[in-house]
């Protein structure tokens, strides 16, 4: 086994992959990536990412980070790209939601995104199993899309493998070593591998792992259901991972999107339901059979009540207070490294910046907004009611960004 290498990546999920591609791309590849699992079978939440790819955000870091990254998978990998631009759409049903629609076309233009508001009959051109009888318009983001989150990590894996990243694969990271506050390498199963930084890239089993060193992530894993339709009469003969735009419903935080000749639906409306990730080998649970399925609210598509479930998954993501990941050296502790509570959406950019900052240039993008101890302010149990507030309100934005200290 490896015993050095200057820059360790820990987890080899969309985030620690991207990071990965990033710093060979810039022409640096003296990196290891360990992972307890393996890159073709992730353990971790890419695994189970449905990859709606929505770029506009109140924050413009975060829109430019998932815009990069949408520009990223539309040509990565080159035989087949992960990402299908589909567009996106979101429904008001009534004015007052019809502003907040007309306010996120404003701020797209702001994050130099097209969108424009559309009429339902609009809508259901657009989405034509949708029933647009309860609504009063939308808006369309036309180069939104859905990403195939697997085929976009193997692609980074390949191409950062290709270029001369080492990866380790089924390596369990027990621990650090340390001299004074400064990392110096990693514990594993087979033994210590000595380096000059890590990068912590192990998504919800991010706070375990930080516990180690004493430290208290205000990162929180929280369980969520998303289920896959059988086959579709109406989506019958489809040749590409979707034909018709991702459909958002802020009223009841409901999501949809195609998967070929399926549907795939997810929603937050429920109770939200933390988990301890120290006690989970992957980032999903058994579907809870009461409180999931009695949340969905049906008027959109009103034949999903009666249509069966192929796939019923309960997977498990990071919440953080103000929903940004945690990312950049932590304060005092030099050599330990942090790209938590990564979403795949903007995985590209994330990966950009943090490979920019490892190699002290200066980030592309302005990315100090997420560093890891902006909510040092917050008690730990503060931090996680924020963020599962956060959860049920997730399309709500803008964010609650006086949390941040
Ligand atoms: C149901 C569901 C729906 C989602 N929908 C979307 C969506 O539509 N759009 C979107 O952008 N995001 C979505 N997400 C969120 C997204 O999947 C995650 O934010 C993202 O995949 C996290 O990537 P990661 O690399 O940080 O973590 P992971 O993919 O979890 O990777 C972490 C890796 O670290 C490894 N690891 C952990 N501990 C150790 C250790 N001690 N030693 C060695 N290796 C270790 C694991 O094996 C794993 O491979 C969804 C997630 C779920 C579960």
């Amino acid at each position: 086994m490896e015993t050095q290498a200057e820059t360790v990546i820990i987890g080899a999920g969309i985030a620690g992959c991207s990071i990965a591609y990033h710093l060979a791309e810039l022409g640096y590849t003296d990196v290891l990536v360990l992972d307890r699992g393996k890159v073709s079978i992730p353990l971790g939440s890419t695994g189970h990412a449905p990859g709606l790819l929505g770029r506009n955000s109140a924050s413009s870091t975060m829109s430019a980070l998932a815009d990069y990254t949408a520009q990223l998978f539309a040509r990565l990998p080159a035989d087949q790209p992960a990402l299908t631009r589909v567009g996106s759409v979101e429904v008001a049903r009534d004015q007052g939601r019809m502003q907040q629609l007309a306010h996120k076309v404003a701020r797209a233009a702001e994050n130099g995104l097209e969108a424009r508001l559309v009429s339902p009959k609009e809508l259901g051109e657009l989405v034509p199993y949708m029933n647009t009888a309860s609504v009063v318009g939308g808006i369309l983001i036309p180069d939104d899309g859905v990403l195939d989150a697997r085929r976009a990590l193997i692609a980074l894996h390949d191409e950062a493998a290709r270029k001369g990243v080492a990866f380790r694969e089924e390596t369990t990271v027990t621990g650090f070593e340390t001299e004074g506050n400064r990392v110096t390498g990693i514990r594993t199963q087979e033994g210590v591998i000595s380096c000059e930084r890590v990068v912590v890239a192990v998504g919800i089993w991010g706070a375990a792992l930080m516990e180690t060193l004493g430290i208290e992530l205000p990162l929180f894993p929280v369980q969520h259901p998303y289920v896959y339709t059988v086959p579709l009469e109406m989506l019958a003969g489809a040749t590409q991972e979707a034909a018709h735009p991702m459909v958002r419903d802020l009223d009841h935080v409901f999501y949809l999107r195609e998967h070929g000749d399926r549907l795939g639906y997810g929603w937050y409306n429920h109770r939200p339901l933390t988990v301890d990730a120290g006690q989970l080998m992957k980032a999903d649970m058994a579907f809870p059979e009461l409180g999931f399925m009695d949340r969905v609210k049906h008027d959109l598509f009103p034949f999903l009540r009666d249509t069966p479930l192929n796939h019923r998954l309960n997977g498990v993501f990071s919440m953080t207070p103000d929903g940004g990941p945690l990312l950049g050296e932590i304060e005092g502790r030099p050599g330990l490294w942090l790209a938590e509570a990564v979403w795949v959406t903007h995985s590209g950019g994330v990966g950009q910046a943090m490979a920019e900052l490892l190699l002290g240039r200066e980030p592309s993008f302005g990315v100090t907004e997420f560093q890891p101890g902006r909510f040092a302010a917050l008690s730990l149990e503060a931090a996680r009611q924020a963020s599962l507030e956060l959860y049920n309100n997730i399309y709500h934005w803008p964010a609650p960004r006086d949390l941040v200290t």
